[in-house]
């Protein structure tokens, strides 16, 4: 039974964007609901990448790189599986990499220009070693389902409750603002609704907000166990790979798969599947790669790539976004703050350019 001045949250979505919020809004003191409908579908097939590498523009570096310190801050007190393996990266000609090391370097993270030696000996079992290659030694890995898993128990271990099954059809509004939910049996009412639902969050922000998505449907490789071959996450011209701690072979399909922009599945998932592995195998050429499992998932990319974050209306905030297992600490320990008017761990101006308002002009 919430306590008279327990702020009751409904969380729609158990991904792990609406996993992060109910643990952050449940350590918090609310009184925590999560809806969901189905198994957290872009998280289940996710690369599970925690970088800041990749970015679109400086503010979107620095707010990832703070993200990298917020899942820090995170581990510290929920054991989750987060390996900070680092990153070698050389997808690019060595004049972009040359270009992209001065920028991150100009942006202070923690980057190192690896000659050929240095790769050969971090990854012997390369075929074909890159003249150069840049070394993120912070960067992460996690699996994004189990640690959705981890957060959702851990905060139902704090009174939080997770109804699983269950469809969010609309939000329930009165006297202007957002008081619940509408599901398929019947209104749950709360103080505060959180949208965390990826592709399924437009349609319930309907009249009260726009949210264009872009399509980003992806594919993602999983080879049979190999023996160790890399412990970073290797981004190559053949792909972006890691190695799973049961030694399967993780790639999505797409090569340089955090800027692919392709809006539809390929004609033949087969023909892209084989021409996939086939980049593996070249990536390993003394290894017999078998192709294990092939995940296809809808990316939740909002229409300018960048996430949102925030109010929508009274009684309700959204979080959606791509590379969300890389922001999803941040986003919850800022939202959770926001939402129950508690000061926040960052300076949460950083914030700003990913406001859902910025799509106020476009049509709901
Ligand atoms: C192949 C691939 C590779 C990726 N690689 C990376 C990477 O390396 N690094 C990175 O940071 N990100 C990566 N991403 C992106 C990242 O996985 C997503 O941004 C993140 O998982 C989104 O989490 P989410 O909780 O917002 O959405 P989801 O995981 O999609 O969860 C949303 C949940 O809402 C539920 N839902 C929807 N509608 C309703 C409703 N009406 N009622 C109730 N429940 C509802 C769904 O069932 C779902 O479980 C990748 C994604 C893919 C597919």
């Amino acid at each position: 039974m919430a306590g008279q001045n327990q702020t009751q949250v409904i969380v729609v979505g158990g991904g792990i964007i609406g996993a992060a919020l109910a643990l952050y809004l449940t350590r918090a003191g609310a009184v925590v609901r999560v809806v969901e409908v189905g198994q957290g579908a872009a998280t289940q097939a996710s690369f599970g990448w925690i970088n800041a590498s990749f970015y679109v523009d400086e503010a979107h570096h620095l707010l990832r790189a703070e993200a990298m310190r917020a899942w820090a801050r995170l581990v510290a007190s929920l054991p989750l599986d987060l390996t900070t393996c680092g990153a070698l990266i050389w997808d690019g000609t060595e004049a972009a990499l040359q270009r992209r090391y001065q920028t991150l370097r100009g942006h202070g993270y923690l980057v190192e220009w690896q000659t050929a030696d240095v790769v050969a000996a971090r990854v012997p079992a390369l075929g074909q070693v890159p003249e150069a290659a840049l070394w993120c030694p912070t960067e992460a890995v996690i699996d994004g389902a189990a640690a959705a898993d981890v957060m959702l128990r851990a905060a139902c271990a704090a009174g939080a409750q997770v109804l699983r099954g269950l469809s969010v059809m609309a939000l329930q509004r009165a006297g202007g603002r957002v008081t619940g939910v509408r599901t398929e049996a019947g209104v749950l009412e709360a103080d505060h609704v959180v949208i965390c639902a990826g592709t399924g969050s437009p349609a319930l922000l309907k009249g009260i907000g726009a949210l264009p998505m872009a399509a980003r449907p992806a594919l993602i490789l999983r080879s049979a166990a190999q023996p160790p071959l890399a412990t970073p996450v290797l981004a190559t011209p053949q792909g972006d790979v890691r190695q799973l701690p049961g030694g399967e072979l993780l790639m999505p399909a797409a090569i340089n798969h955090q800027a692919d922009d392709a809006e539809s599945l390929p004609d033949s998932l087969e023909a892209a599947a084989a021409e996939g592995l086939a980049r593996l195998q070249q990536l390993f050429p003394r290894q017999t790669i078998r192709l294990a499992e092939m995940t296809v998932a809808a990316r939740p990319y909002p229409a300018d790539g960048l996430p949102v974050i925030g109010a929508v209306a009274p009684g309700a905030s959204v979080a959606v976004m791509h590379s969300g297992i890389t922001l999803a600490a941040l986003t919850a320990e800022c939202l959770s703050a926001e939402i129950l008017g508690h000061p926040a761990p960052i300076d949460t101006k950083m914030l700003t350019p990913y406001r859902p308002q910025r799509f106020s002009d476009s049509t709901a």
